[in-house]
């Protein structure tokens, strides 16, 4: 094969690979301007449980009961339960004292499991305590905006909707580059999952912010290899109900800025999703999957076919492509390898982004097939510094486009005011 066979066969896998993508981002850059098919009802206030796992989160708890404390809800419907799986740095300890120190308005359940097993394992326990009908689960990391509740749990009024989840915002997205790709596939991100949702469901939900029917609701899976986020999505649409991501439902988090960190995170999510969708492929086989397949297929090309394509076909005949050019023109190779990192700052970031993505689902491909590196839960440190930043950020309290209006605000006072009980429990 010369250069010029190369170029061709480069260009066939570009269009291999890119095509499909592009195909489906265009088509849900259409149906994401759809209307919703759903029956929204703004008035619904069932009575929820927030339930908010944590690990050795010692740095960023009290910033998230503060967080909790401005939820925009009726007080005695709304409880919350803190539930901790033995943290070493005395994560339920300043919970203790924060909540000695300060008024919080919700009820409030201290859970603390003797031994940590998994994320998913002490959902489960804390649904043990919850009166809720609807359960909201988020990440101590995860800095709410006041009206997410108000903004979301409308959208659960309908019979057919199960769960929803929210839309990150990076907090620190201009502290860095790896912040700044992390923003750009966010957007890609939310283009994909709200299309999805008024097709009919996204596949994939964020742990950070995501709420559940309580009646409806089997218990978090806790096989290892897989979240309790996609874990319950997963159980949802096999029932053939909806899942929805809510683009009004905004909450913020931090991205590592360190390489290592962010690649951790990311193989770790990458890893539990693959698997998931492994999960769903099976029940699509077996035919009890009932719902539209266009959307699980597109999902299952972009997480296995794609890395596939990227490293054993595109990544060999770049290079061989390069090597062969080199061969005829020295320059030539140089120059096109100058133009592609002189790119502009976004194409940077977009290319950077693609190669990334690949990496990160191969590596998290190839570990998922080694059942012992299934990985459960870590907590990353290196993010947690970030959301600091938003103890200052006045922004957040009261973002401009999110503030409730005056009639939810009467609403609420109205309802509110119920005394505030702690629990505390440990686990047999
Ligand atoms: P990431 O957002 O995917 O990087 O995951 P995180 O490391 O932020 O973890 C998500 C949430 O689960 C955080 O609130 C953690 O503290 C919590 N978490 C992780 N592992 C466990 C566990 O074994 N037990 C409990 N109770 N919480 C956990
Ligand atoms: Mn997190």
């Amino acid at each position: 094969m010369d250069a010029f066979e190369a170029f061709i066969a480069l260009v066939f896998v570009i269009a291999l690979q890119v095509g499909p993508n592009i195909a489906y981002l265009q088509y849900m850059k259409r149906a994401m301007r759809r209307p919703w098919n759903v029956k929204i009802d703004p008035n619904y206030r069932p009575r929820i449980t927030v339930i908010v796992p944590t690990y050795n989160e010692a740095k960023v708890i009290e910033m998230k009961l503060q967080n909790l404390n401005s939820l925009a809800y009726p007080e005695d419907k709304l409880e919350v339960i803190v539930v901790d799986s033995a943290s070493t740095d005395g994560t339920l300890d300043l919970c203790r004292q924060w909540l000695t120190r300060n008024n919080f308005k919700f009820k409030i359940i201290l859970l603390s499991e003797p031994i940590r097993i998994s994320k998913s394992h002490a959902l489960n326990y804390a649904l043990k305590y919850a009166n809720g009908e609807i359960i909201v689960v988020t990440d101590a990391d995860a800095i709410l905006t006041p009206d997410i509740l108000i903004k979301a749990i409308p959208y659960l009024a309908d019979p057919e909707v199960e769960a929803i989840s929210g839309r990150e915002r990076i907090v620190n997205a201009n502290a860095c580059f790896i912040a700044k790709m992390e923003s750009v596939y966010r957007d890609i991100y939310y283009m994909l999952r709200l299309g999805e949702s008024k097709v009919h469901s996204t596949q994939i939900f964020q742990g950070e912010f995501a709420a559940y029917k309580r009646n409806l609701l089997e218990l978090f899976v806790e096989d290892p290899g897989r979240s309790d986020d996609n874990g319950a999505v997963t159980e949802i649409l096999r029932k053939g109900k909806r899942c929805l991501f809510i683009p009004e439902a905004i909450f913020y988090d931090a991205v590592p800025c360190n390489l290592i960190d962010y690649l951790r995170v990311k193989i770790r999510r990458a890893a539990h999703l693959q698997r998931e969708f492994f999960v769903r492929l099976k029940l699509l086989a077996k035919g009890v999957l009932n719902i539209p397949k266009s959307i699980l297929i597109a999902n299952i090309y972009q997480h296995f076919v794609n890395p596939l394509i990227f490293f054993m076909l595109l990544v060999p005949l770049a290079l061989y492509f390069l090597i062969e050019l080199s061969k005829i023109s020295l320059t030539l190779s140089t120059l096109l390898i100058l133009a592609i990192t002189m790119a502009s700052i976004s194409a940077r970031r977009f290319i950077a982004l693609y190669v990334i993505s690949n990496i990160v689902l191969i590596i998290a491909f190839i570990r998922t097939l080694v059942p012992s590196k299934r990985q459960g839960w870590e907590a990353i440190r290196s993010s947690r510094e970030y959301l600091n930043i938003l103890r200052s950020l006045e922004k957040i309290k009261h973002p401009t486009s999110m503030r409730t209006t005056n009639t939810q605000r009467k609403s609420l006072i109205k309802l509110g005011g119920k005394p505030k009980v702690i629990v505390e429990a440990k686990q047999q």
